[in-house]
């Protein structure tokens, strides 16, 4: 049938025909850059989950002394903030976000804190038993005139800071 047609009709049936076939290819093409769209996309989403799990797998790493990113540690006293900073995880560096703004903590709350952060999860121990290892924390306060200092189990003496005395 084709074939005669294009007998009779010769190049305006093939013209036709070529453009048919441009249609359905132009149609075929965009389809096609629909679909790399939507792959795109799609790559993309899963990249991102692997980049999520990667970065979840890391940090169930028995090496990671990281805290956890829901349970950002709180600290007493500035220094502490950087005693921990100093302490690096193996696989990831930085352990948490500092500095931070730092707002005054009374020592209610000092004490306070020193209970909530037994009921931390495991990692947030670890984390902060890296650091503040229990044969020599928690620290108790001592302070003279005018410094304030934090004695270790062992005796060291770490200066805090000079005392602000709040009216
Ligand atoms: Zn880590």
């Amino acid at each position: 049938m084709a074939t005669k047609a294009r007998n009779r009709y010769g190049g305006s049936i093939e013209h036709a025909m070529g453009s048919q076939f441009e249609t359905d290819y132009k149609a075929t093409q965009r389809r096609g850059l629909e679909m790399s769209d939507h792959l795109k996309k799609e790559i993309g989403d899963l990249k991102r989950d692997l980049a999520e799990l990667q970065k979840l797998w890391s940090k169930l790493s028995p090496d990671c002394i990281c805290f956890p990113e829901n349970e950002q540690p709180s600290f007493d006293w500035p220094l502490e903030g950087d005693i921990a900073f100093s302490v690096k995880c193996p696989v990831h560096g930085d352990r948490f976000k500092w500095p931070v703004f730092f707002v005054y903590v009374s020592k209610w709350s000092r004490q306070r804190a020193e209970n909530l952060r037994q009921r931390r999860s495991q990692q947030y121990k670890k984390a902060w038993e890296t650091a503040f290892p229990p044969h020599l924390w928690p620290a108790i306060e001592e302070a003279t005139a005018d410094t304030l200092f934090l004695r270790l189990k062992d005796g060291t003496r770490i200066r805090v800071s000079e005392i602000v005395r709040k009216p």
